[in-house]
C-alpha cells in the first residue's frame, strides 16, 4: 500500500469496500480509473453522486424511484386485481423483464429473520397491508426460497388469508437456496406459472 501516493491508496481503499470487490480487483479498477479521461472520470463520479440523490423509495409500494409514485404504480392502465410481494427493487426488475406480469408490485426491503433480530414491523408488511382494498383479488408471494423468504410468506399469508384474498406462492422452476434476481426468463415465467395457493 505505501508504495503508491496516498490518493491512489485512498481510492483503493474506497473501492475495496464495495460487494465483490477484492484488493487487487479494488487495484485494477483504481488503475483504471486514473487511466480513463478527465470527463469520463467525472461522469463516473457523477452518477454516482446522482444517483445516491435521486433515488428515493415509492411512497406507495417500497420500489426504487426517482419519482413519487414510481412508473409502475403511475401507471393506471395496470392490473389492479394482483400485487406481487418482493424482497426488493431488482426482484421488480426480474419480474418485469419475463414480461408475463401485469399487476402491481410491493417491495418488502428484506425478509423476517429473527436470527438478525429483523421481526415483521422491520420490513414493509403493513404497507401491503393497507394497500389491500376491494380491487386487490390476488396477492402473489414471491420472495426467495430461502429459509427466511419462505417464513416472511407464510407470515404474510396468514394475514391475508383471513381477508379472503387468494394467496399464491411462486412454486416450480427457482432452485431451493436461490436467487429470483439471478433466475433465467423461463425458470422465471415456469416459476409464476405454477404458483401455489397458500
Ligand atoms: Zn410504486
Amino acid at each position: 500500500m505505501e508504495h503508491y501516493a496516498a490518493p491512489i491508496n485512498h481510492l483503493i481503499e474506497e473501492l475495496s469496500k464495495l460487494p465483490g470487490i477484492g484488493r487487487k480487483t479494488a487495484q485494477r479498477l483504481a488503475f483504471h480509473i486514473l487511466d480513463m479521461k478527465g470527463d469520463q472520470v467525472v461522469r463516473l463520479a457523477q452518477s454516482i453522486v446522482d444517483a445516491k440523490k435521486l433515488i428515493k423509495f415509492c411512497s406507495n409500494c417500497g420500489n426504487m424511484t426517482d419519482k413519487d409514485p414510481c412508473s409502475i404504480c403511475g401507471n393506471v392502465k395496470r392490473d389492479k386485481s394482483m400485487i406481487c410481494v418482493v424482497e426488493d427493487s431488482r426482484d421488480v426488475a426480474a419480474m418485469e423483464r419475463i414480461k408475463e406480469f401485469h399487476g402491481y408490485y410491493h417491495v418488502l426491503h428484506g425478509t423476517i429473520s429473527p436470527m438478525d433480530g429483523i421481526g415483521p414491523d422491520e420490513i414493509n408488511i403493513k404497507g401491503l397491508i393497507t394497500r389491500l382494498n376491494n380491487d386487490v383479488k390476488e396477492v402473489i408471494l414471491a420472495t426467495n426460497p430461502t429459509i427466511e423468504g419462505e417464513a416472511t410468506a407464510m407470515y404474510i399469508a396468514r394475514l391475508i388469508n383471513p381477508m379472503g384474498i387468494r394467496v399464491t406462492r411462486l412454486a416450480h422452476g427457482i432452485p431451493v437456496g436461490g436467487d429470483i434476481e439471478y433466475a433465467d426468463e423461463v425458470t422465471l415465467v415456469k416459476a409464476l406459472e405454477g404458483r401455489t395457493q397458500l
